[in-house]
Formats: C-alpha cells, structure tokens, sequence
C-alpha cells in the first residue's frame, strides 16, 4: 500500500518535471545570462522563490542572516524527517556561470516546485526542503547557513552539480584558503635600489619554493595560487605584494601539513629577501565530501527509474572542492554529478559556461530535477532507507 503511494507519488512528480521543464530552463537561461557572484546573488535568488512560491512551496526569505538565502518547505501530512535539497546559484568572476550553477540552481528548485505543484501536501510524514545557499564559489555559504542552525533539524541533504560525466559518487578534496602578504621598504628603482627591500622578490621566492615542494607532495594534494598585488609602479621598489593560495588534500589533516610547510616557504622567501611575511588561513576549512553509498544508490535507482544513463568515471580528471562536504560531515548527505556536457570538457572553464545553457544542460537538470526530487520521497516514505543512510553515517569516517 505504501509502496504503491510511493509509486504514484514519483510518477505525478516526474510528470510535473517534464511539465515544468521550459520555464525551469527560461530560469536557468536568465541566471546564466545575469552571472552574479557570491553573497551578490539577488536576481537568481529573486526568480527561484519566485517560483517556488508559485507553484505552492512556503518559502523564506534570507534564512540564517544571509540575504541571498532561501527555505522553500513542501509540508507532509504528518510530522516526521526533513529532507534538503540544496541550490546554489553564484558565478566565477569574469568567466560566468563556468561552473554551471545555474543548472544546480533550476535543478534543486524544479525538483521542490515539482514536488509541490503534483502533490500540494506530501502523502507522508515529514518534510522537503529546498534551500537555497549563497556563495559556494569562494564563500563557504552553506558553513555560514549550519553556523546560523539553518541545517538544524534536517535529517538528510542532497544537491546535484553539473559536469561531464555522470556519477552518483565522486571525492571532493578539503580545502584550507591562505592570503600571503610579504612586506619589504619601496626605494627608486633605479637611483637607488640598495636602499630598498623588494617584497616582489619574496613573493616570486615563495612560488619558486611551492613549485619545488610539489614534488615531494602526495600526487592528489593541490597548491595553487595567484598574485593579488604585485606592487604599484615599475620604477618603485614594491613595499607591499599580497597573494591567495587554497591547500587542497583528500584529507583535513593533510591540508593542515600542506598550511605548515606554506608556512616554512613563506618564512624562507621572507628571509631570503629581508621582508617580513604574515599568512593568514581562512578559520573556515572546507571539507572533502563524505561518502554516503545508501543515499547514492536510491539516487542512482531513480537515475534508472528515469532512464539517465550513469557513466564509468574515465580518470581524465582530479577532483574540485565543495562546501557542500562540509554538509556531509554533519549529517547524510549525496552531491552526485550530472552529465550537462561532452566528455573531457573542464570546469571552470569558457567552453564549459556554453555547455551550462546548451539542450545537454537542460537534459542533465530536468534529470536531476527528477532524481532529486525522487530520491526526497524515498526518504520520508521509506523510514527504514532513511535510518540505513543514517547508521551508514554514524559507521563510517569521512
Ligand atoms: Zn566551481
Ligand atoms: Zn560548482
């Protein structure tokens, strides 16, 4: 009997997908068009609880003192679980939506608005959310939202990102961010440079030093970094250059071997050079994703459920970071992948921001529209699933 409520429930929820599938792709078209960057996302926001609100979802507005935050909830018919489905939104700078979020975005809202438009109230017990975090590109938005208690209460979490390939289970790397500041004396440059102390010169030493420590780092940690400020003028003697790195590894405790030997480069380019360096990490660690192999399988069921094909893991590529990891160590949570172009196209990438609009996009977010939304049911009608994923949780180390 549950069973067949269940069935019914997912078929009306499916259809109601395909039905909502133009206007979903109109929004995901019009984020992509209006890239805005973190904590700044206050169009895509706009249209997203717009439609939700439309389609009979209770939205909030700004949840966890974030202003581009949302909390959409499709109640049940009793109390019981919550579930999150979670959206994200923002954009690279310069290069737009090269990471595809507007994808994320329509399909983390269509899977609520389907839910609440073929349903109205859930023939369950328990809950769906949809929220909405702000920020993932560079500023930890959904650690912001649990610090606020805006995760509190939600029994399970699960979002899709776009990429090319699908796969319903995929490592994300910690991450720690660094700002490096090396600090010297400005002098002429030509008149009388032996009087001056070249900050420059720490900050190319340093580069210098990450490159040769590479060599001797496990091959799936990453160190990378950019030059903030590189000096004023060719004719002054930089007094001040500035630099951001993020420290990336499998695991935390790696990333906090990576921050120590940072540290020691940093020193030695300071004292190579005579200036003075401050390395100040960001308080806010990303974590790597912590797996949950009985929340991917029903998400890979209703993948098969639908007829989306999931694809092998090719190995071409290493692995990107999520705040959502953070989210995963806190309760079960799933961040699968979702084919929205060919193969071997790179994120962050110009050519992956045209991908993110193309029919291959609209394919990949009406499918993880569905999935979601799916996998959401089968969690508050099926107890027992959601219990499994929680003693999963409460087994293992992420
Ligand atoms: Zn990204
Ligand atoms: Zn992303």
């Amino acid at each position: 009997m549950a069973a067949d409520a269940l069935d019914q429930a997912k078929t009306k929820v499916t259809e109601a997908v395909d039905r909502l599938a133009d206007d979903l792709e109109a929004i995901s078209h019009q984020i992509h068009a209006t890239p805005e960057l973190c904590f700044h996302e206050e169009q895509a926001a706009g249209w997203l609880t717009m439609f939700l609100e439309k389609h009979g979802a209770r939205v909030e507005r700004g949840v966890g003192g974030l202003p581009t935050a949302f909390r959409a909830t499709v109640e049940g018919q009793a109390a019981g679980p919550t579930i999150a489905i979670m959206a994200e939104y923002d954009a690279l700078p310069n290069i737009g939506h090269a990471c595809g979020h507007n994808v994320i975005a329509t399909a983390g809202t269509g899977a609520g608005a389907a839910i609440a438009a073929a349903l109205g109230t859930l023939p369950f017990a328990g809950r769906i959310q949809v929220i909405g975090t702000p920020a993932e590109e560079g500023g930890a938005g959904k650690v912001r939202l649990m610090e606020a208690g805006v995760f509190k209460g939600v029994d399970a979490a699960m979002m899709i990102h776009g990429r090319c390939g699908t796969q319903v289970w995929r490592p994300t790397l910690g991450i720690i961010k660094v700002k490096c500041e090396f600090f010297g004396r400005a002098s002429h440059a030509s008149s009388w440079p032996w009087s001056g102390v070249n900050a420059l010169n720490a900050m190319i030493q340093l580069f210098v030093s990450l490159d040769q420590m590479r060599q001797q780092l496990r091959p799936d940690a990453r160190v990378h970094g950019i030059i903030t400020m590189g000096g004023d003028q060719a004719n002054i003697i930089p007094e001040h250059t500035a630099s951001e790195f993020y420290l990336r590894a499998p695991t935390k405790d790696y990333c906090k071997e990576l921050l120590r030997r940072f540290e020691a480069c940093a020193q030695g380019a300071a004292t190579a050079t005579g200036c003075r360096t401050v390395v100040t990490s960001d308080p806010i660690i990303h974590d790597p994703l912590k797996a949950n192999f009985t929340m991917a399988e029903l998400f890979g069921k209703n993948l098969e459920r639908i007829d989306f094909p999931v694809d092998p893991d090719d190995g071409e590529a290493g692995y990107g970071s999520t705040d959502c990891g953070n989210v995963s160590q806190a309760l079960p949570t799933i961040h699968p992948y979702i084919r929205i172009s060919p193969d071997g196209i790179p994120g962050h990438s110009r050519e992956f921001a045209e991908w993110a609009k193309s029919p291959l996009a609209r394919a990949g977010m009406v499918a993880g529209a569905k999935a979601l939304a799916l996998t959401a049911l089968d969690l508050v009608a099926r107890p027992e699933e959601l219990q499994r994923a929680k003693d999963e949780f409460a087994r293992t180390r992420g």
